[in-house]
């Protein structure tokens, strides 16, 4: 079991990337919007994190643009998706499929559930936000700050 204050680690598929953070939350959201389904090829997984996070490889990762506040990186070699992160800032959602150890993780929320196709249904019960309440929700965020 990790803790808190002992940082986290994680790589890309080819291992081209990998990086290390201190990582405060166990907190996963899941989040069902088009982007992200078309990006991961499923729902994403999110671990947010928010300061420094220590890249090995980081001249192997690519970032797209993907709206106006956020971005989506990846490993240019493997196509591994890492993370979303708000775009100019040190906020970032890693992808838990990216993490060495990801058995102390808890899923909290489900978010643009609005978006979730028909054919499949997360049995966790965590509250279900719209797109709209998601983002609500991280602007306030970043207002405590
Ligand atoms: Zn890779
Ligand atoms: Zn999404």
């Amino acid at each position: 079991m990790g803790t808190a204050t002992e940082p986290m680690g994680g790589r890309c598929l080819c291992g081209a990337v990998t990086f290390s953070a201190a990582i405060a939350k166990r907190d996963v959201d899941v989040c069902h919007c088009s982007m992200c389904r078309r990006w991961t090829a499923g729902p994403f997984f999110g671990l947010m994190h928010q300061g420094t996070v220590a890249f090995e490889g980081a001249e192997h990762i690519r970032v797209y643009k993907s709206s106006e506040w956020g971005e989506r990186a990846f490993c240019g070699v493997c196509g591994t998706a890492l993370f979303w992160r708000l775009s100019g800032s040190d906020t970032y959602s890693f992808s838990t499929g990216v993490l060495d150890d990801a058995n102390d993780l808890r899923l909290t929320m489900q978010i643009f559930i609005e978006d979730k196709p028909d054919y499949y249904d997360l049995a966790n019960d965590t509250p279900k936000l719209t797109g709209a309440e998601a983002m609500a929700l991280l602007s306030g965020d970043e207002a405590k700050e």
